[in-house]
C-alpha cells in the first residue's frame, strides 16, 4: 500500500499564511514570530503558524468577551443547540480533510483521525449539542419563618461563567479540542483556544467550520503560540475560567496561575500511568488483542491508555509470549498509508523523551520486545513490552506517554489492590475478568477516575471524565461539565 492522495483542500491550506482566527476571521497580527509545523512522519517542515503577539491575544479575548455579552448571549438555548448541531454536520462534512490535516501534524494513522478523532468529535459535539436547551437551575423550598404571613419563593440560576481560556494537547487536537468548545458554547460561555504549536493547524479549520455554521464571530477564537501563548491568557483579567488539558507538571503550573489570577477558576485533565490488572482467570486471547489496541493506539500517546500491566504470577509467561508476538506483527510505517497500524511519535523532543525511557529499560530491565528507535526519517519507535523490576520501578512509577507496557506479577488480590494505587496519578484504570464478582469487589478500591471492566481507553460522551490524585480536578462530560462552565446563582422573593 501507499499514502493516499491529499485531498486540494489540504494543500491548500497547508500553503496559507499563517494568521490566528479571532472575530470570525483570520486576522493580520503584529507578531513577526513564526513557528514551524512539522510532520512527524519525516521531520519536514509542512507549515507555519504565528506566535500570537500580546495584541493578538488582547483582541481575541476582547472579541470572545464581546460575544459573550452581545451576540451568543442573544441566541436562545434551542438556537445554539441548533448551531452547533449544524457545526457537527459541517464536521462530518469536511471528515476527510481535517483527519487528513491531523495525521500530517500528529502522525495519527489515518484510520485513527478518521474513525476516532473525526466521527468521535462529531459524536461529542452532538452530545453536548443536545444539553442546550437543559441546563437549568432548581426551585427550592425555604423555611424562613413567616412573621406576618409572608412567604418565600427561592430558586437558582445555572450562568455561563463568561470568557474560557481553552488550552489543549498534540495527542487529539480537535477531539480534545471540541470537549472544550462545545461544553464553553452551549453553556453560553465563549473560548479562546490554544492549540499545541505541535498540532495546530486543524482546530484553525474547524474554527472556520463553527463560524460557517452559525456560531457568532468572536464567540470562539484559535490563537497560535508556545505555552507562553497559554500563560498570557491565563493571567488575563477577562478570561473567567481555564479548561486545560496535558501534562502533571504543566497542569499544576496552570493551576497554580490560575489561582493567582483572581482566583480564575481550572479544570485540569491531566496526564497518569494507568494500571491494568488481569485476574487469573483472564482470557488471555481477549486481553491481548486489547493490550494491541487500548495501550499502542496512536503510539500509546492517549492519556487514559494503560501503562502498568499486573498480571496474575500464573499467566505471565503466556502474556509476555502472546503480546510480544502479537507486537511482532503490528505494520509499521506511514500514517497516510490506510494498511499501517503503527506510526511516527508526534515530535522530536518527545521521541528523546521516549528513547531515554528506553535507554534506561535496556540497561536495567528484561526487555520482551522493542525499545529501540527506528532506522528511517521521523520519530519512529518500535511498540515496546518490558518487565518491571519490582513495585519500585521507576519506569513504573513516571508516565511514558508512549508505546510502552510495564509488566509486574503479582500473586494476591489484596497486593494486587496495593501496587494499582500505588501511584500518584488517578486517571484510569481497567480489570480483565470474567469474574464479576470479583470485579466488582475490586472497583470501589480502585483511586481511579474512570474504571472498566475487560475494555480500557474508551471515553463516551455520556459518561464523566477526569482523574483522582495528581490526574487533575473537575470532570468532562456527562451532566458533570455544566458546574464547570456555570456559577450557580441564588435567588429568594418574599411576597
Ligand atoms: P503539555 O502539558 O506540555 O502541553 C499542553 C498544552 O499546554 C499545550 O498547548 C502547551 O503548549 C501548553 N502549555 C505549555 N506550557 C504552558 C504554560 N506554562 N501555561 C499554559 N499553557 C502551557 O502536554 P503535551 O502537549 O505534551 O500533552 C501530553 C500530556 O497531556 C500527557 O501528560 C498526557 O497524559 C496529557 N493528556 C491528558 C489528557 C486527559 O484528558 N487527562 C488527555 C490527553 C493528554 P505547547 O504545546 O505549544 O508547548
Amino acid at each position: 500500500m501507499s499514502d493516499i492522495a491529499l485531498l486540494p483542500a489540504v494543500t491548500e491550506f497547508l500553503a496559507r499564511v499563517p494568521a490566528n482566527f479571532i472575530e470570525g476571521a483570520y486576522q493580520p497580527s503584529t507578531s513577526t514570530q513564526r513557528i514551524a509545523v512539522r510532520n512527524p512522519a519525516t521531520g519536514q517542515v509542512i507549515s507555519h503558524i504565528l506566535d500570537a503577539s500580546d495584541e493578538d491575544i488582547e483582541h481575541a479575548v476582547a472579541s470572545a468577551r464581546k460575544a459573550f455579552k452581545g451576540a451568543w448571549a442573544d441566541t436562545s438555548p434551542y438556537a445554539r443547540g441548533v448551531i452547533l448541531n449544524r457545526f457537527a454536520d459541517l464536521l462530518e462534512v469536511h471528515a476527510e480533510e481535517l483527519a487528513q490535516l491531523e495525521t500530517l501534524c500528529s502522525g495519527k494513522s489515518i484510520n485513527l483521525s478518521r474513525g476516532l478523532e473525526m466521527a468521535q468529535s462529531v459524536v461529542f459535539l452532538r452530545y453536548f449539542a443536545g444539553w442546550a436547551s437543559k441546563i437549568n437551575g432548581q426551585t427550592m423550598s425555604p423555611s424562613i419563618p413567616s412573621m406576618g404571613g409572608e412567604q418565600y419563593l427561592a430558586y437558582t440560576l445555572r450562568e455561563p461563567v463568561g470568557v474560557v481560556a481553552g488550552i489543549v494537547p498534540w495527542n487529539f487536537s480537535v477531539m480534545i479540542g471540541i470537549w472544550k468548545i462545545a461544553s464553553a458554547l452551549v453553556t453560553g460561555c465563549t473560548i479562546v483556544i490554544k492549540p499545541s504549536e505541535f498540532t495546530p493547524l486543524a482546530l484553525l479549520r474547524v474554527a472556520e467550520l463553527a463560524f460557517e455554521a452559525g456560531v457568532p464571530a468572536g464567540a470562539f477564537n484559535v490563537v497560535n503560540g508556545t505555552g507562553q501563548v497559554g500563560q498570557q491568557l491565563i493571567a488575563h483579567a477577562a478570561i473567567s475560567k481555564v479548561a486545560f488539558t496535558g501534562s502533571v507538571p504543566t497542569g499544576i503550573a496552570v493551576g497554580k496561575a490560575a489561582m493567582a489570577a483572581d482566583l480564575t477558576r481550572a479544570t485540569l485533565e491531566l496526564g497518569g500511568k494507568n494500571p491494568a490488572a488481569l485476574l487469573a482467570d483472564v482470557d488471555m486471547d481477549q486481553a491481548v488483542t486489547g493490550m494491541v489496541q487500548m495501550a499502542y493506539v496512536h503510539q500509546g500517546q492517549v492519556c487514559a491508555a494503560p501503562e502498568r500491566l499486573y498480571v496474575h504470577r500464573s499467566r505471565v509467561s503466556e502474556f509476555l509470549e502472546k503480546l510480544g508476538q502479537a507486537l511482532s506483527t503490528l505494520k509499521i510505517g506511514s500514517p497516510l498509508d490506510e494498511s499501517t497500524q503503527f506510526g511516527p511519535l508526534a515530535n522530536q523532543a518527545h521521541l528523546e523523551k521516549i528513547l531515554d525511557f528506553f535507554a534506561r529499560a535496556n540497561q536495567n530491565n528484561t526487555v520482551i520486545c522493542g525499545a529501540k528507535a527506528i532506522d528511517r526519517p521521523g520519530y519512529f519507535v518500535e511498540p515496546t513490552l518490558i518487565l518491571a523490576n519490582g513495585p519500585d520501578d521507576p519506569l513504573l512509577r513516571e508516565e511514558a506517554f508512549g508505546p510502552v507496557l510495564c509488566v509486574l506479577p503479582y500473586d494476591t488480590e489484596e497486593e494486587l489492590v496495593t501496587l494499582m494505587n500505588d501511584s500518584p496519578y488517578g486517571l484510569t484504570a481497567s480489570v480483565w475478568t470474567n469474574n464479576l464478582s470479583k470485579a466488582l469487589r475490586l472497583i470501589p478500591q480502585i483511586e481511579a477516575g474512570t474504571v472498566w471492566v475487560n475494555m480500557h481507553t474508551f471515553l463516551d460522551p455520556a459518561l464523566p471524565f477526569g482523574g483522582v490524585k495528581a490526574s487533575g480536578v473537575g470532570r468532562e462530560f456527562g451532566d458533570a461539565f455544566i458546574e464547570a462552565y456555570t456559577e450557580l446563582k441564588s435567588v429568594m422573593i418574599r411576597y
